[in-house]
C-alpha cells in the first residue's frame, strides 16, 4: 500500500493536490474536513456535535474524530490500493491514535508531505475560495485567522512527530498547482 499524509495550514492546497494525486496513484482521499462537512449536512449527532467547533474555526475534538477515521479504515483498508490522508492528523494525539490503528492492520505511513505557505497567502486563497466554496468558515477573515492559530498551536507540533521518524517532507506551496503538483510526485517516485 502507498499511504500519504499531505499536511499544511488551512488553504495551503492540500484538497485539490491530494485530487490530483488520487488520480495519479488510485488512491482513497480520507479528508476530514470534507467528512465533518457530510456529516454536518446530514444533521448527524456527530455532524451537530462537530459544527460548534467548526463554525468558530476550532478543531473538533480529537475522540469525534479518531472515531470516525477508524471506521473509515475499517471499512475501505482491504479495498484501496492506499490511502491520501488530507486535514488528518491534526493533532500530536491523533497522530498517535493514527499510529495505533495502522499498526494494528500492519499498515505503515510512507511519507508526510508538508505544504508551505504564509499566513497572508493563505487568507486570500481561503477568502477567494469562500465565494464559491458555500463554506460558512472560508468566508470570515476573523474565522479563518482562527484556523490558521488553531493550526500553529495544535497542528504544526505534529510536523516534530512525524520528522522524528524521518517521514517529514517539506515542499514549497505558493508556486502553480502544477508546480507543486510536480514537487509531490518527485518525492513520491523516491518512495521503495
Ligand atoms: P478542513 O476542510 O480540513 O479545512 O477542515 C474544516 C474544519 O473541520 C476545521 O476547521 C475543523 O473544525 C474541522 N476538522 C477537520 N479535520 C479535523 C481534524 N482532523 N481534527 C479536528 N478538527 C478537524
Amino acid at each position: 500500500m502507498l499511504n500519504i499524509i499531505l499536511f499544511g495550514p488551512p488553504g495551503s492546497g492540500k484538497g485539490t493536490q491530494a485530487e490530483n494525486l488520487v488520480e495519479k496513484y488510485n488512491l482513497k482521499h480520507i479528508s476530514t474536513g470534507d467528512l465533518l462537512r457530510e456529516e454536518k449536512a446530514k444533521e448527524t449527532p456527530l455532524g451537530l456535535e462537530a459544527k460548534k467547533f467548526m463554525d468558530q474555526g476550532l478543531l473538533v475534538p480529537d475522540e469525534v474524530v479518531i472515531g470516525m477515521i477508524s471506521s473509515k479504515l475499517d471499512e475501505q483498508a482491504d479495498k484501496v490500493k492506499g490511502f491520501i490522508f488530507d486535514g488528518f492528523p491534526r493533532t500530536v494525539d491523533q497522530a498517535e491514535a493514527l499510529d495505533k490503528l495502522l499498526d494494528f492492520k500492519e499498515i505503515t505511513i510512507a511519507q508526510v508531505l508538508a505544504l508551505n505557505v504564509s499566513e497572508e497567502e493563505l487568507v486570500k486563497r481561503i477568502l477567494n475560495r469562500g465565494k464559491t466554496s458555500g463554506r460558512a468558515d472560508d468566508m470570515d477573515e476573523a474565522t479563518i485567522r482562527q484556523r490558521v492559530t488553531e493550526y500553529e498551536n495544535k497542528t504544526a507540533p505534529v510536523a516534530d512527530y512525524y520528522g522524528k521518524q524521518n517521514k517529514l517532507i517539506r515542499i514549497p506551496g505558493e508556486g502553480s498547482i502544477e508546480l507543486t503538483f510536480n514537487l509531490l510526485v518527485d518525492k513520491i517516485s523516491t518512495i521503495k
